[in-house]
Parts: structure tokens; C-alpha cells; sequence
């Protein structure tokens, strides 16, 4: 079942490409296969928590075409999920990186399957998945379900330790999405663990697998030890490399726009004359790190649909002073509260803010704001 390499997906950089891809989306088609994975996902992603373009600006391209709210609901909520969790950063911050509402049991280790890591799990969709998604930095939700369960459910390993391995190498890498997701599907942010038997992973992938330890009925998975070659678990030594600083050229006589991990909107003050940055802090990836291949495409988009933007590699606090920053704008993100300066809001697609407890209460409020 290996994916030929030209059916895996790619992300092309230019803004004109993107929005190509946005119109291609078939919102109709996503509801009914997305939880295939050859199904009419989006691919949206890596745009999405890069911060090119927002699920409002995603909304109001699909609702333009013509679609009514109920007919594409499906994709409205899970774009919703996005804005959900991080909402959830907002409100909780540094709490989502602990187990959020109960504590994950049973654990028996703070580290990660070396069958993960190693595509090595014995179950054929998931291995291929996994070398896939060293070469494309994508997978898909499903497949990150799989994985978690995995590593969660079956290794028993913590969540953190594998989020954090997944998180790395996704270009679509979102602390939000990634950490909750996992505590949700631990049981650390759900009331109940996920879990999915082979008969599930055969549907959605088109294997045919039999007689893996996956191979179960669900009643067995409560009673199901650690299989032998998922027990050989390592820590992670995940480390960020980036680019050499390089001296800026600063006009004093501009605003500073600062651009980060998290915030590469091309269209974002487009028309205002400004010192563009984009600012990728050592601190910031040594606690949240990333492959090069998700370092390479966030320089690269920026370069490609930023005009003039120049990279500073430093901390905020050392940019400013450094270069006698005056007017400084940001945009607002839970990660940027020791940024000083003008702090702008992001695009929702809801006039819904503040934590709710669970994603069905914050729906239900969002829904009144969709026009049936
Ligand atoms: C364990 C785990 C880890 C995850 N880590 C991340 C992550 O680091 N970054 C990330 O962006 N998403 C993450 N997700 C959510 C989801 O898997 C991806 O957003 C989705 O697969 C991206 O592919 P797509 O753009 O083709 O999505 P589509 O299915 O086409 O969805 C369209 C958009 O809706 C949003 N979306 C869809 N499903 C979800 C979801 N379940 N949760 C939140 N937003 C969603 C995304 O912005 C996505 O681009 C994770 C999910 C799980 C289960």
C-alpha cells in the first residue's frame, strides 16, 4: 500500500497557489470522505498555522461559491476545531502542556515507542504513513489518531514525548491542535481514550491487514498488555537549527512589522510602508522544536509572498533594542505575550472568544452565527 511518490501531497509556496488550492476545496465531497485517507481533505493546513491565510478567510472563500451552512457543515466544524483549541491556549497558556483535565493513566513511560519513530509498528498503513510523513511533513488527522493511539493507548507512553515528536516534523505544526488533540485522544482531555482495531484502520486506509495485535475486538483493548516490540521506547533529542543572523537594514523612519512561526500573513498591512521581519527566537524552538524541513518552508513562504521581509534570529527584547525599534506591531498569539508594542487582532471565523469546556458548547454558539 505504499503511496506512490507522486500522490503524496506537496505544498506549493506562492500565494497565488494557495488560494488556487482553497478554491479547489470540495466541501460536499470532504463531508462524506474525510476520514479516508485517500479522502477530499483540504491540505490546508500547513497555510492555516502558518498563519498565511485564517479558517475566516477559508470560510468566506467557500460560503462566496455558493454553499449553504448545512450542506458543508462537516467541514465548517472541523475548521471550527482549529479556532477552538486555540482558544483553549489562550485561555489555559502554558497549563495545555501538562494534562489539561485528568491525569493520563496507566503511563509507564515518559518517552516514545522506537517502533514510531522507526516506522517499525507492524501495522502496514501506519508505517507507510509514517515514512510518508518524513518525506511530505504532513499526515493525515485519522493517521494522527492512529499514531496517538498508539503511543498513548498500546505503548502507554505519556503523550507529551510523542506530541512533541509529531509536532517537529509536521509543517502544519500547531501546539494547540497537536497537544490537545493528543491529551484528547489519551484520555487527558476526553473522557474517554481512543482506540481503533485493524478492521477500523482497513476501512479508512484500504489495507487488508489480519492477524496484527491491532487485530482485536474492542472489548480486548481494556485488557491488552504492552506488545512486546512496541516496549523499546528513547527519549527525544529534537534540536532546532537555524539560520545564522544576519544584520537587518532598518529605515527609522517605519513602523516594524514583525512576522514569527506563527504569523506569515502576506496580506496583513500589506499596503503600509514597513521594516518586515520575521523573527524566529531560539527560545521560542527550544521549547517548541521543529525540523528543518518546517524551517525551510516557513523561510520560504515568507520570502516568496512577503515583500522585502528580512529574517532576525534573536529574541524580541534584543531586536528591539538592538535596532531602536519604535513602532512595533504584532499580531496577537499566546506565544508572543512578552512582545511589546502595538498588538493586533487575529481573524476568526466566530465572534465566540473566552474557554469553553468542551468543543460541542463552543459550536453550538458558533452555529447561531451561520446563516442556515
Ligand atoms: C494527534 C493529533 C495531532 C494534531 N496536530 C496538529 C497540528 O500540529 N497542527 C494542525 O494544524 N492540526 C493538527 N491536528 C488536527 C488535524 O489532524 C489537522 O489539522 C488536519 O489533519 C490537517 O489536514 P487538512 O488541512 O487536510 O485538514 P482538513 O481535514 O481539510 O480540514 C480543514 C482545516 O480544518 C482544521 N482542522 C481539521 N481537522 C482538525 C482537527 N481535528 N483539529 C483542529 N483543526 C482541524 C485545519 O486547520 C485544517 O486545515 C492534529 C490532530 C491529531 C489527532
Amino acid at each position: 500500500m505504499e503511496l506512490f511518490e507522486e500522490e503524496l501531497p506537496i505544498f506549493p509556496l506562492s500565494y497565488a497557489e494557495i488560494m488556487q488550492r482553497l478554491r479547489r476545496v470540495d466541501p460536499i465531497k470532504y463531508g462524506a470522505t474525510r476520514n479516508y485517507l485517500n479522502g477530499a481533505v483540504s491540505y490546508l493546513s500547513p497555510y492555516i498555522s502558518r498563519g498565511v491565510i485564517s479558517t475566516k478567510l477559508v470560510l468566506a472563500e467557500i460560503l462566496g461559491r455558493g454553499f449553504k451552512p448545512a450542506q458543508i457543515e462537516k467541514f465548517i466544524q472541523e475548521l471550527a476545531w482549529r479556532d477552538y483549541w486555540q482558544l483553549v491556549w489562550i485561555a489555559k497558556g502554558d497549563a495545555i502542556n501538562q494534562d489539561l483535565k485528568h491525569q493520563q493513566k496507566p503511563i509507564s513511560n515518559r518517552q516514545i515507542s522506537n517502533a514510531i519513530v522507526d516506522a517499525k509498528t507492524g501495522i502496514i498503513a501506519i508505517d507507510t504513513a509514517i515514512r510518508n510523513f518524513y518525506k511530505t511533513g504532513y499526515l493525515h488527522n485519522h493517521m494522527r489518531m492512529y499514531i496517538a493511539a498508539i503511543a498513548c493507548n498500546m505503548s502507554q507512553s505519556h503523550w507529551k514525548v510523542p506530541a512533541q515528536w509529531m509536532y517537529f516534523h509536521l509543517l502544519d505544526a500547531d501546539w494547540a491542535s497537536n497537544a490537545l488533540s493528543w491529551q484528547w485522544v489519551a484520555g487527558a482531555n476526553s473522557n474517554k481514550k481512543y482506540v481503533a482495531n485493524q478492521d477500523n484502520i482497513n476501512k479508512y486506509c484500504g489495507t487488508n491487514q489480519k492477524k496484527s495485535f491491532l487485530d482485536i475486538p474492542y472489548e480486548q483493548f481494556a485488557s491488552l498488555d504492552i506488545p512486546e516490540h512496541l516496549k523499546e521506547t528513547s527519549p527525544l533529542n529534537l534540536q532546532t537549527v537555524l539560520p545564522k543572523p544576519e544584520a537587518l537594514r532598518i529605515d527609522k523612519n517605519l513602523p516594524s512589522h514583525i512576522y514569527n512561526f506563527y504569523n506569515v500573513d502576506p496580506l496583513w498591512k500589506k499596503d503600509t510602508p514597513a521594516n518586515r521581519i520575521l523573527l524566529l527566537e531560539p527560545s521560542h524552538f527550544k521549547q517548541y522544536p521543529v525540523s528543518q524541513k518546517s524551517i525551510d518552508f516557513i523561510l520560504s513562504i515568507s520570502k516568496v509572498n512577503i515583500e522585502n521581509i528580512q529574517i532576525y534570529v534573536g529574541e524580541f527584547e534584543t531586536l528591539v533594542a538592538d535596532y531602536e525599534l519604535l513602532n512595533v506591531f504584532y499580531k496577537e498569539h499566546p506565544l508572543n505575550n512578552h512582545y511589546s508594542g502595538i498588538k493586533e487582532e487575529r481573524d476568526w471565523m466566530f465572534e465566540v472568544k473566552g474557554y469553553y469546556p468542551s468543543f460541542y458548547s463552543f459550536w453550538k454558539k458558533c452555529k447561531k452565527q451561520l446563516r442556515y
